[in-house]
């Protein structure tokens, strides 16, 4: 594995297909829709090193929490690192709470991994639960240690 302490140049063959703002919207009834951009979409095509993994590699491998401050140092260039939009289910089928999470598709082996804090799931009138990782361990248990 790479050390991510180092730059290293890698080839990419490819183009810029497009860049657009990412947003999210918020939608009641028929006279209500409001737009909030959190970023932007950078669609590619091509290859890094002859490989971009395919979205369903990303599906089979499932994820485990990463660390916000991993995410955004050392893992920042990690083709496994993922920023998720995540929707918390606060009242079934009635409210849902939103907010950005950081996930790690990579090898459970790898030395630069930190799960971070427990993260809260709250959910109405009940307070909050706290994920500390072991459903980590269900999403990623097709790959051993080192896939
Ligand atoms: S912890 Fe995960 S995202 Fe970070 S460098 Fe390792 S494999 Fe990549």
């Amino acid at each position: 594995m790479l050390d991510r302490n180092i730059q290293y140049k890698i080839s990419f063959s490819g183009v810029i297909l497009s860049v657009q703002p990412r947003s999210n919207v918020w939608r009641y009834r028929l006279d209500n829709r409001t737009h909030g951009t959190t970023g932007y979409n950078i669609f590619l095509k091509g290859a890094a090193e002859g490989e971009v993994p395919d979205l369903s590699v990303y599906d089979w491998r499932g994820c485990r929490m990463l660390a916000a401050a991993s995410w955004k140092k050392k893992c920042f260039t990690c083709k496994w690192a993922c920023m998720a939009n995540v929707a918390v289910e606060y009242n079934w089928g009635v409210t849902q709470k939103f907010r950005f999470g950081s996930f790690c598709y990579g090898p459970k082996s790898c030395r630069l991994y930190k799960m971070g804090k427990p993260r809260a799931v709250p959910y109405k009138d009940c307070g909050s639960f706290y994920d500390e990782g072991w459903l980590d361990e269900i999403c990623t248990e097709r790959r051993g240690e080192d896939e």
